[in-house]
Formats: C-alpha cells, sequence, structure tokens
C-alpha cells in the first residue's frame, strides 16, 4: 500500500545551525551520511524514508483542503531504559547501542482561517521552525493538547509569557484532572494566561474547532490521553501522540509499553487497538515521538506492525 503526497521537507540553515551541523560532523559522521544518501534518495524516487532523526526542521503536505505541517521541537533517541524489564533479546534485535531514534515532534493544521498546533513540545526549537515554516505565534488560533507531560505543554510559555497570545487550549476532562493533581501551579498559570481552558470531547462524533478533526480515547499513557483524526477528502490522518516511544521496537512489539506510561497494560491495549485500526482504515499515521517528519503508513506484520513508507511526488 504506497499513496503519493506533495510534500514540502525543509531543513533549516542559518548560522547556528552551521556550526551545529560542522560540530556533528564530527560527532555523527555516520549518521550525516545516512541522511545525505536519504535525501539523495528522496531528490530521485521520492521515496521518504524514516531516518531523518539529526535534523531539525518542518515538513509540510496537503491533506485534501488542509494544510498539514510537521513541526519539530528537537531530535532525540529514546534510550533502552524506559523500556526496563523488556527481554534482551527483543532489545537488542529492535534497538541500536541501547537506543531508538526519537524526536519531539508538533503537529500544525491550518484551514478556513483556523491554525491549530497540536502539543507545543518542550519549547526547544518550537517557535523557530514555526517561523521556519511561514507560521506566526499569534496566528495560532486553537493548541489541542493529547496529554500534559512536560515534553507537550513546556512550549506554551517563554518563562512567564505565553508563546501564542491569541490561541484557546484544549484538553480533556480527564486529562485536566490528572494535570491538576500533577502541576496545579502549571494549570493556574495557563488558564491566566490563555482563559479558562476547552474541553475536548473524545466520542467521535463531536468534531473539534474544525468539522474535519475529531478526537479519539486512547487512555493509558495518560488518564486523559486523546489522540485526533484528521479527514479531508477521502484522506485520513491519525495524530497518535504518546500512543508508543519508539517505533522500532513498538510497531513490531506493540504489547510492550514503556516506563512513561500510567498504565502500561491498559496503554499496550489501546496501542494495538489503534494501530490496528491505522492498518485496516489506511490512515497515515504521524506521533510526537517517531523519527521526523513520520508520515507513514502501517501493514500487519505477524503480532506486530511494521512501516510502509509514504511515496512523495516533487
Ligand atoms: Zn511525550
Amino acid at each position: 500500500m504506497q499513496t503519493n503526497f506533495n510534500l514540502t521537507l525543509t531543513k533549516q540553515s542559518d548560522n547556528k545551525n552551521i556550526l551545529i551541523n560542522l560540530l556533528s560532523q564530527l560527532i555523527d559522521f555516520r549518521i550525516k551520511i545516512i541522511v545525505t544518501i536519504n535525501l539523495l534518495i528522496a531528490l530521485f524516487v521520492m521515496n521518504y524514508t524514516t531516518t531523518l532523526y539529526a535534523e531539525s526542521a518542518f515538513a509540510k503536505f496537503k491533506l485534501g483542503e488542509l494544510d498539514f505541517y510537521c513541526i519539530q521541537d528537537a531530535p532525540g533517541e529514546m534510550n533502552n531504559a524506559i523500556f526496563a524489564g523488556t527481554d534482551s533479546e527483543i532489545l537488542k534485535k529492535h534497538t541500536q547501542n541501547g537506543k531508538s531514534p526519537s524526536s519531539i515532534s508538533t503537529f500544525v493544521i491550518k484551514h478556513n482561517k483556523k491554525s491549530i498546533l497540536i502539543d507545543t513540545g518542550n519549547g526547544n526549537q518550537l517557535l523557530e521552525n514555526l517561523a521556519a515554516a511561514g507560521i506566526k505565534t499569534d496566528e495560532i488560533t486553537d493548541i489541542l493538547l493529547t496529554h500534559t507531560h512536560p515534553d507537550h505543554v513546556s512550549g506554551l510559555f517563554n518563562r512567564t509569557k505565553p508563546n501564542f497570545p491569541n490561541a484557546a487550549i484544549w484538553i480533556t476532562a480527564n486529562e485536566l484532572t490528572f494535570w491538576k493533581t500533577s502541576n496545579n501551579a502549571l494549570v493556574e498559570k495557563t488558564i491566566k494566561a490563555y482563559g479558562e481552558l476547552k474541553i475536548i470531547i473524545p466520542d467521535e462524533k463531536t468534531s473539534i474547532v474544525l468539522p474535519e478533526i475529531i478526537a479519539i480515547d486512547t487512555i493509558g499513557h495518560t488518564p486523559g490521553h486523546v489522540t485526533f483524526l484528521v479527514s479531508s477528502k477521502g484522506q485520513k490522518l491519525f495524530i497518535a501522540g504518546d500512543l508508543l516511544h519508539s517505533s522500532s521496537l513498538q510497531f513490531p512489539h506493540p504489547e510492550i509499553s514503556s516506563r512513561y506510561d500510567n498504565d502500561p497494560k491498559q496503554a499496550a491495549n489501546i496501542r494495538k487497538k489503534l494501530l490496528t485500526r491505522t492498518v485496516n482504515e489506511k490512515w497515515i499515521f504521524v506521533s510526537a515521538h517517531i523519527p521526523f517528519p513520520g508520515f507513514i503508513h502501517l501493514e500487519k506484520d505477524g503480532e506486530g506492525f511494521k512501516i510502509i513508507p509514504i511515496k512523495l511526488l516533487p
């Protein structure tokens, strides 16, 4: 199953990044080679692969009538320590040097005067990469939070100042209750800066902000974790939040939960269920921690799943 999409993949090239690139060439030569090879492959066969994790960037494509962006907050790696208790042979097979490639990614949907940001990252390079994508912080009308772990909400503020002064914040009722118990000071600060929080109803019949967006209940990672399905002109894209943390390990082994999962068993059940729906309903899949930009399809592979790259058009 391969589908063609128009996609713009852009890398930042300011002075800071040039310096970072020079330094990283010294310490990360192998990754640079992989990235270069993949860019060359992308130029000639337009076939996206998921090894571009060493770069900070944004990516953009058209989902039906909507403009959809992946805006990276930071590249990164997931350490196997978060999968403590997992069979060492499985870890060895699906990870390298005790780690797997990852990212902190956020997403923007633009349509009909709405600019919707999904999660806000850790506040690393989100603002720079939004600017590089031509998206102004004051044009963000709504922020949908999948959940309230720091790597998803810290980008709401630059110290005391809200980064998105005109945005309304959306959250599920269960997650708001959880957030109040885990960091009530930040809840109060957020309400003071952004106004009363709007409540996401994840019943798949109620649209969120746009008729094209619905929320899907995916509790387990946190008590109010929610994911989003975006549909336009027959194309469907699933924004999976923190349904998984290592694509190389948890696609083949969706039964493995990480120590970040509040309820590991519930998280594993909902992971299997939603990955199966992704395959059956032919959704494009993106999530916060799969390597950037991570627009992929999935296919069933034994008890697990495997990535089917999405073929790109120039
Ligand atoms: Zn996360």
